[in-house]
């Protein structure tokens, strides 16, 4: 453990209050927790971890960082249609955090934990070199049977997209120093959209009637031919009616030969549905499921569009300039 500050202290001062709303979390005293999902549901489980000098800088406040770290496995909870319900939180970090730190890291997740409404059942402490690294595992629920995969869209199905598409991948260009004539208030709308992720958790407990689904973390053209690989169907989506931000709109104006690698690059955790019909004003439909495989981007003419790739799994993002 760092200086002065015990990993037994820690978990008193910092983490056992987190996880006082979590009785199966048996107060962080024991070896193990207790998950009993309330009958008829089942217990969704995701895993992600975040790496420094990949996912985050570093420098970022540690209540962002926690905060990241927490809703990147609450969108993919979304994703599935799951409502949060516990999570464990994996923690390695060297002799530069301090207990300041940690009081902010943790001053994160109390707020965090309110919003979504989740509470810490556990989790492990380690002294690792150099690199901070966080893992959350985040469990959620559905109704027996009900979970979203990437498997069931179906033809004749018509996709739909939440919130607005390519703004963190923005946010991220603008902390690299490009993009300098956009105007403040766009560029802080952007950089906060990579900075603390907007799961879509009560939109994705409110929608019924879905065939698949998931979260966009990888960009919108990526994770689509996921699910549509894994579905057995192709799709018609038009790059129209995909929905921007005025960040996004400035950027297809200024700069129209970068906007649709944007467009198509990771970190949005909105979530996409394929269903017959859904209506909701927090999402928008982008095209159709088709027979066949492979995604067809459109343009305003009906002309095909060649989508950028977003993140390859494997290689990770890197964070620094
Ligand atoms: P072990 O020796 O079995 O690894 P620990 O001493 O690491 O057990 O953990 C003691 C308790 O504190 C356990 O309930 C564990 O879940 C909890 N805990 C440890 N680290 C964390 C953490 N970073 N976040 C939440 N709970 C933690
Ligand atoms: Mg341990």
């Amino acid at each position: 453990m760092p200086h002065a500050l015990h990993e037994f202290d820690l978990i008193e001062r910092y983490f056992r209050p987190l996880a006082k709303g979590f009785p199966g979390a048996l107060d962080l005293r024991d070896d193990a927790a207790l998950v009993r999902p309330p009958p008829g549901m089942q217990c969704v489980i995701t895993t992600d971890m975040l790496q420094e000098g990949v996912h985050f800088f570093g420098h970022e406040k540690a209540s962002h960082i926690a905060q990241k770290t927490l809703r990147v496995n609450l969108s993919d909870l979304a994703g599935k249609g799951a409502v949060p319900h516990c999570y464990f939180l994996s923690l390695g970090f060297d002799e530069t955090v301090d207990e300041a730190w940690i009081a902010d890291f943790a001053a994160g997740l109390v707020e965090d934990q309110a919003q979504y409404g989740i509470a810490l059942a556990g989790g492990d402490t380690t002294r690792c070199k150099g690199m901070l690294s966080l893992s959350i595992t985040a469990i959620g629920l559905v109704e027996e049977g009900k979970m979203l995969t990437r498997c069931g869209a179906k033809a004749g199905d018509m996709l739909y997209i939440s919130g607005t598409v390519g703004d963190a991948a923005l946010g991220l260009a603008l902390l690299k120093g490009e993009f300098a004539g956009m105007p403040e208030q766009l560029r802080e709308m952007a950089i906060e959209r990579y900075y603390l992720p907007q799961p879509r958790t009560q939109l994705a407990a409110s929608l019924h009637g879905a065939t698949g689904g998931m979260d966009i973390s990888d960009g919108i053209f990526q994770d689509t031919g996921h699910m549509l690989s894994a579905s057995g169907v192709g799709a018609e989506v038009l790059l129209d009616a995909i929905p921007l931000s005025e960040a996004m709109r400035w950027i297809k104006r200024n700069e129209p030969a970068r906007w649709l690698a944007l467009l198509g690059g990771g970190d949005d955790y909105e979530i996409l549905r394929s269903a017959p019909s859904l209506d909701n004003r927090h999402l928008t439909r982008i095209g159709r499921i088709v027979k066949g495989s492979g995604l067809h981007v459109l343009d305003s003419m009906g002309k095909p569009v060649t989508a950028p790739e977003g993140y390859r799994h494997g290689l990770g993002r890197v964070v620094g300039p």
